[in-house]
């Protein structure tokens, strides 16, 4: 369908307005929307836009509707409308800009309020008596308010983003009342300045003005991010040197350092003046833990409470060290921030008590509980790998008589003696406990009754050739007697150590000063055992030593064999 010539006319009154203050409702509706705070310092003044474009849908519609003979809406009602959109149009303007500006820190808020009255009252009256000429106040109305923010803007001494809106509104404004003037005053209409191509013109300029000002905006904005970040690029080291912790920032491809403070070059002992030497690497007791740092790190970036123990090179003291560490971009480097808290005198409490808690005082070997704990441990192990470990009960012959003899102080150097010539003995991998008063037990994991009785019996005449001095220029000799039992006899063990004990009994029955075996005893007897180890020369059974305590090594090195 060819639309009409009057369509036509009124396309070319109504289109570029309806179009033109669409485009504006949308440019200052997205551009002016202070992403950062979340709210839009334009919204109200987009929304005045938006009002015309109402308008112009209303009278055009209308029109269109009126020309098809649909529905013709009565003359009176038409202006009525298109005034209540035209002057809200202009409150929106006014009370928007207003409030838009941040004004009521610069205007007070009763000001806004009474210029917004009486832009309303005089709307209302307007909408209620709908004179022709009224058409002429509205752009009046906009040429005031912008000349108004215009005149506040210059007012104003320099404040950034303020002025800026504020000339950015005023000028909107004026141009959108010169328009008006332009276009809807009877001079206007007579010089026949209404055509379709200067209001999109106009439009054009409105929306660039607003795209410039936006850019010019956030030119301005992302100048001031990067001078702030600038500072706060320059506050980073004095942070760090105020720091009431160690920290230092390395590089982290080469552990290079690349910022040191002054708590921190006093724990590790850097050079300040030549920090390029320091490698933290250097200084890890166990080079795992640093592996176990950085696998951290590559899984989360931000590591905390990582405890290490560490060395310092040139004196070897030692120190545990509790780290927070994190990868950071410094210097247009990946780097490694790492905070440090010398927790060596917390760790040295935390095994203080730790050992008061599994040892006795006294002979500084592990207490019974603890003792039930590890052999758990161990019998688990055991049944795990189908392995074969010895237990050995011993007990001090006719401790009392030394306790009476030479009083208890003596009986407690004895005890001690007894377990320092033990630990001699053993290997690092047995356990040895004070089971009661003059009792020890010792678990020998990994080793056959063969082996257990060979220990056994070492420990037995080690102590009996031992001499403890006492006090009052005398000394002590004294011996034990050993119940050994192999772990095939039993899977707990408490079982195993009361077979143990029994063996134990039968030496102290046997006249003391020997270790029996349990379950093999009439063996023994029968010289099996005795017989095998009485045929191994003392070179042999060194070697036998020598092996068994090369296989220990490779099993604490590689792990049980399967
Ligand atoms: P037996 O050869 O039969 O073992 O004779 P015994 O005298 O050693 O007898 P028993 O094993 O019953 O003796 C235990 C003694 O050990 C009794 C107690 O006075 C002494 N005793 C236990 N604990 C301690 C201790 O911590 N210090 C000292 N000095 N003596 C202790
Ligand atoms: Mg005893
Ligand atoms: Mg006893």
């Amino acid at each position: 369908m060819i639309p009409s010539a009057s369509i036509l006319t009124q396309m070319q009154t109504y289109l570029p307005e309806m179009i033109g203050s669409l485009l504006t409702f949308y440019a200052l509706k997205f551009l002016g929307t202070d992403k950062e705070q979340g709210k839009n310092d334009l919204s109200l003044a987009a929304l005045s836009f938006l009002f015309l474009t109402f308008k112009d849908i209303f009278l055009f519609g209308s029109f269109i509707l009126a020309d098809i003979n649909v529905f013709i809406i009565p003359q009176k009602e038409v202006k009525i409308i298109s005034y209540f959109f035209q002057s809200s149009s202009a409150i929106l303007m006014l009370v928007g800009g207003l409030q838009s500006l941040k004004i009521f820190k610069v205007v007070k808020k009763e000001l806004t309020f009474i210029l917004s009255l009486i832009a309303i009252l005089a709307s209302v009256r307007a909408i209620l008596t709908a004179p022709p000429t009224w058409q002429v106040i509205l752009p009046s109305t906009y040429l005031i308010t912008g000349l108004f923010f215009l005149g506040v803007c210059f007012a104003l001494p320099h404040r950034h983003g303020v002025n800026q809106s504020l000339r950015r509104i005023g000028i909107m404004i004026v141009f959108l009342g010169f328009y008006y003037l332009f276009t809807i005053t009877p001079w206007g209409i007579e010089a026949k300045i209404h055509s379709w191509g200067i209001e999109s013109i106009l439009y054009c300029l409105i929306i660039i003005s607003i795209v410039l000002s936006t850019a010019s905006l956030l030119k301005d904005q992302v100048q001031i991010l990067q001078h702030e970040l600038k500072i706060n690029k320059e506050k980073i080291p004095l942070f760090i040197q105020i720091s009431p912790y160690p920290i230092i920032i390395s590089q982290l491809k080469d552990d290079h350092l690349m910022l040191v403070n002054e708590k921190a070059s006093c724990l590790f002992n850097i050079d300040i003046h030549n920090p390029k030497s320091f490698r933290t690497e250097e200084y890890y007791v166990d080079p795992n833990a640093r592996k176990e740092l950085l696998k951290k790190l590559s899984e989360t970036s931000v590591v905390e409470n990582f405890q290490a123990l560490l060395r310092k090179p040139r004196t070897n003291e030692t120190f545990w060290l509790e780290m927070s560490a994190r990868v950071i971009d410094y210097e247009n480097e990946v780097a490694l921030y790492t905070a440090f808290k010398d927790i060596t005198a917390q760790k040295q409490h935390e095994q203080d008590l730790f050992e008061k808690a599994v040892k006795d005082p006294l002979t500084g070997c592990y207490n019974r509980r603890q003792f039930q704990e590890l052999a758990q441990k161990e019998t688990d192990r055991s049944q795990r790998y189908n392995s074969i470990f010895t237990l050995i009960m011993l007990d001090i012959d006719y401790f009392k008589k030394v306790n009476d003899t030479y009083g208890h102080a003596a009986g407690d150097e004895v005890l001690k003696a007894l377990a320092t010539c033990i630990k001699k003995i053993l290997r690092s991998s047995d356990i040895l406990a004070r089971y009661g008063g003059e009792e020890f037990i010792i678990l020998l994991p990994e080793t056959t009754i063969e082996s257990g009785y060979l220990v056994a019996e070492r420990i037995r005449e080690q102590i009996s050739s031992l001499i403890v001095p006492v006090s009052g220029n005398s000394s002590i000799h004294f011996t034990i007697s050993l119940g050994i039992v192999e772990s095939i006899y039993s899977n707990n063990i408490a079982e195993l150590t009361k077979y143990a004990d029994a063996a134990l009994y039968l030496s102290k029955e046997k006249g003391r000063n020997q270790t029996t075996i349990y379950g093999e005893e009439s063996m023994f007897e029968k010289g099996h055992i005795k017989n095998k180890l009485e045929n191994i020369s003392a070179d042999e059974i060194k070697e036998d030593l020598i092996k068994q305590a090369q296989e220990d090594f490779e099993r604490m090195k590689y792990g049980p064999k399967s």
